[in-house]
């Protein structure tokens, strides 16, 4: 049976030949570190779920090829009405990143460079890129999300506002 990894640490040493495919499950307290969001000032997005996902890592000389997908149930605030709701973000990934510290990096030809603790690299910070590239820049709540009225304000999802009717048709 596989086993689900709670933390994405990995260590150099004694790295299996045919790479390493792995399930994991990211706390959300671990996560929200690695987006740099606090949850106890209110900041969103709110991370309702742990981050799932599968990952297949394949490494060649100092270059690391990471590949998988990621899914998060989280609390998103709709774009045009304001209103939080409950979201899912997931996407798949393939980027190569190479391992720092481990002689001739070659600055131009990778994205990312992933610092090196003795033998261990941790890729937290590197899913946490993952998921800012999959941030939706404008969410809704619905597709057909009615948004707020320019005027009073009042959320036009639960109805007609009072300033309908008055004065010059806004809606
Ligand atoms: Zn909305
Ligand atoms: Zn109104």
């Amino acid at each position: 049976m596989e086993s689900v990894r709670d933390n994405l640490e990995f260590s150099l040493e004694a790295w299996p030949e045919a790479g390493i495919e792995c399930d994991f499950a990211l706390p959300p307290n671990v996560l929200s570190e690695a987006l740099k969001l606090d949850p106890e000032e209110g900041e969103t997005p709110r991370l309702l779920t742990s981050m799932r996902g599968h990952l297949s890592l394949a490494l060649a000389g100092n270059k690391l090829r990471v590949r998988g997908f990621f899914a998060v149930k989280l609390e998103l605030v709709c774009h045009r009405c304001l209103a939080p709701f409950t979201g899912r973000l997931d996407d798949k990934f393939d980027d190569t990143v190479q391992i720092a510290g481990t002689g001739d990096e070659d600055e131009d030809a990778l994205s990312g460079l992933v610092p090196l603790r003795g033998q261990v690299f941790d890729l937290t910070p590197l899913m946490a890129e993952f998921f800012w590239l999959a941030w939706p820049y404008k969410a809704l709540c619905r597709p057909d999300c009615a948004g707020l009225c320019p005027d009073c304000g009042a959320n036009l999802n639960e109805g007609p506002c009072f300033c309908e009717g008055s004065g010059p048709t806004r809606h």
